[in-house]
């Protein structure tokens, strides 16, 4: 059988393909430091457990967008969450925000523009709809944010017709960073968006996740007329398997909603029924719920900015992450040692940290950066949740008290996963 040309070149998620190759070399009983995948560690809520179980009988297809009662529910948690004012006829419940992503894209005309690094799918679902696909380079000193000019001169070099619609995603608390923008870069962004008909993809699938120090806005504040936002169950109720992401999207555009409808229509026709009666329990902000997502990200917040600070301490350059619960460390300094050793990419750098250090992570090439840019994706989740979650319930003062001490008690592969990336430091300089 021919493959078609546009699956000829197309990879599998970086993501999931590591995630089974570390399944894979756990089962044969090698010892691994799982940071290659980002998937929350905690246990499902109790209440969307047992709304779970209560809706095992639905049997039947539901609405493609979604039931109403889902998206009522939806539209008064983002109001309650975020302050952002969506009601339900403007929101999509999809199985997961990666089909939504994809299925906006599809329906939206226009180059798409992604800021390097950015996550890994963006690029391959706008490679399966044969967009044309424009980087826009970032830099780890500014935390590898986009900056409007960097933006405009983009916009400019790749399409510089006037007024031609593009598509930009942008993606905050950031996977692979764990950076995010504050209020004031959110509108100026919005700004020069709005100048140039750019229409915004914003994947704020992290968004709960920001850390204590960091206010979470959705660029929808400052332009609600071009943002479709994203978000969904995977990272902040820790429900990736569920397969629930919601999308909202601007009032007036009827046409794009129906758009997306039709296509969802004829391809995933809704989300599973039992799921979406649990997942009206998990969107309730019930004090319950918003102490449980409080409370993971406490832990998220508490790991990462540990792990951050041990990669500092270990002379690792490393943006402060903000929220989620990934890192994009660096070794472009040690570029010329690292060369005349033969790694020449960040892939061989991933390989080499996998194979000689068992820390799995993923090359920042995967993230759209350039091959000789020697950076990796790490993610801080390789610890059991739910004792995490106990000790951190029983005494959080302590907790914030004695950060090392207590992630040393519940991510002890964690600690030792930072050990071996400053050892493979100490082994190259
Ligand atoms: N966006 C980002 C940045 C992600 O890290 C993920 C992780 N899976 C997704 C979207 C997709 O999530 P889901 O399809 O589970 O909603
Ligand atoms: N978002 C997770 C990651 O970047 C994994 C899930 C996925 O890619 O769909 O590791």
């Amino acid at each position: 059988m021919r493959l078609s040309l546009v699956t000829k070149n197309l990879k599998p998620s970086a993501t999931l393909a590591m995630n089974e190759l570390i399944s894979e070399k756990q089962r044969r009983g090698e010892q691994v430091y799982h940071m290659g995948f980002g998937q929350s560690p905690f246990p499902i809520h109790p209440s969307i457990r047992e709304a779970l179980c209560n809706h095992a009988d639905e049997r039947r297809y539901l609405p493609t967008q979604g039931i109403h009662a889902l998206r009522n529910q939806v539209s008064e948690f983002y109001s309650k969450m975020f302050g952002l004012d969506y009601s339900s006829e403007q929101i999509i419940i999809g199985p997961g925000s990666k089909i939504l992503l994809f299925d906006a894209m599809m329906c939206l005309e226009g180059s798409v523009f992604l800021p390097s690094p950015s996550w890994v799918s963006y690029d391959q679902e706008a490679h399966l709809l044969g967009k044309d696909i424009h980087y826009i380079e970032t830099h780890p000193e500014t935390s590898y944010l986009l900056t409007p000019e960097a933006l405009e001169s983009a916009i400019r070099q790749h399409s510089p017709t006037l007024g031609q619609q593009k598509i930009l995603v942008l993606n905050y608390p950031c996977n692979p960073t764990g950076c995010s923008y504050s209020k004031t870069q959110l509108k100026e962004l919005a700004d020069t968006a709005r100048n140039h008909n750019v229409q915004i993809l914003s994947d704020e699938i992290y968004a709960l996740l920001s850390f204590r120090d960091h206010e979470h806005h959705s660029i929808a504040e400052f332009y609600p007329e071009g943002t479709i936002l994203t978000g969904g169950l995977s990272k902040d109720r820790s429900a990736g398997g569920f397969r629930v992401g919601v999308m909202l999207l601007p009032e007036q555009e009827q046409d794009l909603l129906k758009a997306i409808l039709a296509v969802a229509s004829n391809t995933w026709s809704c989300v599973a029924a039992p799921i979406q009666y649990a997942s009206l329990e998990a969107y309730r902000p019930t004090p319950e719920i918003t102490q449980y997502i409080a409370d993971c990200t406490s832990i998220h917040e508490l790991v990462t900015r540990s792990v951050h600070q041990k990669l500092i301490t270990h002379g690792i350059r490393c943006p402060r992450p903000q929220g989620a619960f990934y890192l994009f460390p660096d070794w472009n300094s040690d570029r010329d040692v690292m060369q005349r050793g033969g790694i020449t990419t960040s892939v061989e750098l991933a390989g080499t940290i996998l194979e000689k250090w068992n820390v799995a992570s993923l090359p920042g090439m995967d993230f759209g950066m350039q091959s000789d840019d020697f950076c990796i994706r790490v993610a801080t989740v390789d610890y059991d949740g739910e004792g995490a979650l106990e000790r951190f319930r029983a005494d959080p003062k302590r907790a914030w008290r004695n950060p090392n001490e207590f992630v040393k008690e519940v991510a002890p592969r964690i600690i030792m996963a930072c050990s071996q990336l400053g050892s493979f430091t100490d082994s190259i300089r």
